[in-house]
């Protein structure tokens, strides 16, 4: 049976099947399913064609008997002459001496190996007895460690295939494979291992990355229908009428990327299942006033709302605006870690009664004492910057209520549907009509004096600058630019009537917000800073964002960071200093100057760093596919979803005939019980 031991196989002992452990071959399927990483191709090439120390292939004729000669212990090399284009070309062949008997004068053969073109020698690692025929050669190459030659393995996958291959049962549907002319699974894996030809190979691996997508598309979406459907009855009864009223008294028209958004949540917000959803949108493309009209939709089905976000000044920022925003309209409260005492404890209070509709917070949010009467929707900014469990917390304060989670570091269309596919997605890809585009810039270190004099220069027109620079202290392995020695460089080269101040992560929170609050307020025109300003804050004024060293940040953090101008309705700048010595870092600047675009910007990054890269490490919940590559099969990869999608919809896995054995796959298959919680 294939999922029987190894050790089932003839021949294959329990030492064997440790070697095999280590490649993570426990059964008979597994064994099927250990493609080969990568195939080399072997053509006959004309010996003019043959280039020195290449591995080629050759086909003549053996002149004479091969000679064999042993040598240390074990050790022999046949050696023999063939004739190629009536050249004369000598062969070599180590430890195979059993080959002398195989290679007689007279036979054509086909050689592989590598090629010394100054003593017209091959030596040879691969031969084939007869012509080479109009085929290439075509050469599975498999990664193997420890003890386990890549011929034994190969040997004993050709011995599963013949004894086993027939237990297969084919997974994707007939309408699949005629749709897509994809081969059936024997055949396939068949190809895989033994490839006669490189069309063959083409379909064979065509078909193993399509089964691949659909497995984990159908296994995702499942898990997100399950998740629903496990939260059941939160519905919530909003006033469509009232929202419209609310809506009336903005000074602007939704986008219409904004206005997708929102019928996408209000619709989530209806349904009886709890939305799981995230709304991505550059900064400033309107998430938060979006959130707003959800946040009262909820107010007005006699729910409270609750916002987090992972700073104070944000949580201020967002108080303020929204307290603007509503006026009358609701109640609102920030909770944050400055909000102690009395007063904590009279809002704390309110907040349970139900005096209050809204509350703005820190993870100070999440406090056990903090209890809501009726919370309903809950709304996460920033979420990348909370743990797992701190958004269960605050989603744990209510029953089932929706929660959207915001982010204004857009994921690849190609990662939101794979890595999410257990959540929803809303994206904002345009910005309000009316903004200025920022104008981006990528200059080297020596114009930097003339870079200080274009921001005094804008500073005399009123505006104001950030300086930002990657590190606080110097470290000796790398030279980087500290902001100390910046800040002191900027001190002597401006008039004393510029004032510059300097923020870095040294600073105690107060003296942070000290020094943002200056900067809000016009008292500081120009703020170096190391990353910290990256999140949220929002000063319309600051028309310049200054980068220094800017190699040395990731592309979606320089969005980021340009993010934090372009705010007000006066033209901005970003200028990048930077000297990046490899292709991909004068790739990524190149990037950030021609693309304003966060989303475009995230799938330049996504192929400049490849997936795994992306989000770093484990968690981001993309498996490691076998065949399939995210970015170059991604249309397959949308072929895989829109089928997942059909097939759940219709509900075709119980429904119809020709899924039974997929649906069988999907229910024995161990993805799901881990992932319920
Ligand atoms: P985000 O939260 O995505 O950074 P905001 O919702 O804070 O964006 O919006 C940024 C600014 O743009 C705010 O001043 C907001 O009032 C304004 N704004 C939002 N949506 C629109 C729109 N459709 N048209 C014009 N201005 C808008
Ligand atoms: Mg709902």
């Amino acid at each position: 049976m294939l999922r029987d031991s190894v050790t089932q196989m003839n021949g294959i002992g329990e030492k064997f099947a440790a070697d095999l452990a280590a490649l993570h071959i426990y059964t008979i399927e597994d064994l099927l399913h250990y493609f080969p990483y990568r195939y080399d191709v072997f053509e006959v090439k004309p010996l003019a064609e043959l280039i020195h120390e290449d591995k080629v292939t050759i086909e003549g004729r053996v002149v004479h008997e091969p000679s064999l000669a042993f040598y240390g212990k074990k050790k022999s090399r046949l050696t023999f002459t063939i004739e190629v284009e009536q050249v004369a070309i000598k062969a070599v062949m180590f430890n195979r001496a059993f080959a002398k008997k195989q290679i007689n004068p007279g036979d054509t053969v086909t050689l592989t190996g590598k090629w010394d073109a100054h003593r017209l020698q091959i030596t040879v690692s691969h031969y084939k007895k007869g012509a080479a025929g109009d085929r290439a050669t075509i050469q599975p190459m498999y990664s193997i460690k420890g003890e386990i030659s890549s011929a034994k393995l190969k040997k004993t996958i050709q011995q599963a295939l013949r004894d086993y291959v027939h237990e297969t049962t084919e997974l994707l549907p007939e309408r699949f494979l005629d749709a897509y002319k994809l081969p059936d699974r024997k055949q396939a894996l068949r190809t895989m291992h033994f490839p006669t030809n490189r069309i063959a190979l083409k379909h064979a691996r065509r078909r193993f990355i399509y089964e691949e997508f659909l497995l984990f598309q159908l296994k995702m979406q499942l898990l997100r229908k399950l998740k629903r459907e496990a939260t059941q009855g939160n519905a919530q009864h909003y006033d469509a009428v009232r929202i419209q009223g609310f809506m009336n008294l903005f000074p602007f028209e939704l986008t219409k990327a904004q206005q997708t958004s929102l019928n996408q949540i209000l619709a989530d917000m209806k349904s009886p299942y709890r939305m799981n959803r995230l709304l991505q949108g550059d900064v400033g493309s309107g998430k938060t006033a979006v959130a707003a009209i959800c946040l009262y939709a909820s107010i007005t089905a006699g729910k409270q709302g609750a916002l987090m976000v992972p700073t104070e000044i944000l949580a201020e920022q967002h108080y303020h605006s929204l307290t603007n925003l509503f006026g009358e309209k609701a109640t609102i409260v920030l909770l944050t870690g400055a909000v102690k005492g009395k007063k904590r404890k009279e809002i704390v209070a309110a907040i349970e009664n139900h005096q209050v509709n809204i509350v703005i917070g820190t993870h100070a949010l999440i406090q056990d004492d903090v209890i809501f009467d009726d919370l309903g929707f809950v709304i996460v900014d920033e979420q990348h910057r909370f743990g797992v469990n701190q958004r269960r917390a605050l989603r744990d304060k209510g029953l089932y209520p929706d929660v959207l989670f915001m982010t204004a570091t857009p994921i690849p269309r190609t990662l939101a549907i794979t890595a999410f596919g257990d959540m929803d997605v809303s994206a904002i890809d345009e910005m309000p009509q009316g903004r200025k585009e920022i104008e981006t810039y990528w200059t080297k270190e020596n114009t930097f004096e003339r870079v200080l004099g274009f921001i005094e220069k804008q500073i005399s027109f009123g505006e104001q600058a950030y300086v930002i620079c990657p590190l606080i202290e110097e470290s000796d392995k790398l030279d980087i630019q500290d902001a100390v020695d910046l800040y002191n460089q900027l001190l002597d080269f401006y008039p004393d009537d510029v004032k510059i101040g300097l923020m870095h992560g040294r600073l105690s929170t107060e003296e942070k917000e000290g020094v943002m609050k200056q900067f809000a307020e016009n008292d500081i025109q120009i703020l170096v800073s190391t990353t910290v300003v990256e999140v949220g804050v929002d000063v319309p004024n600051a028309t310049i964002m200054v980068i220094y060293d800017a190699e040395r940040f990731g592309l979606s953090q320089l969005h980021q960071l340009r993010g934090r101008v372009g705010r007000g309705d006066k033209q901005s700048y970003c200028i990048l200093i930077a000297d990046p010595k490899g292709e991909i870092g004068k790739e990524r600047m190149r990037v950030m100057t021609e693309t304003t675009n966060g989303f475009e910007l995230s799938e330049q990054d996504l192929k400049l760093r490849g997936p795994g890269d992306f989000f770093g490490k484990k968690q981001s919940g993309i498996p490691d596919f076998k065949v399939a590559d995210m970015i170059h099969d991604y249309r397959a990869l949308e072929t895989a979803r829109n089928d997942a999608q059909e097939i759940l919809e219709k509900n075709l896995l119980e429904e119809d005939e020709e899924f039974y054995q997929l649906n069988q796959y999907l229910e024995n298959s161990s993805f799901f019980t881990d992932k319920l919680d």
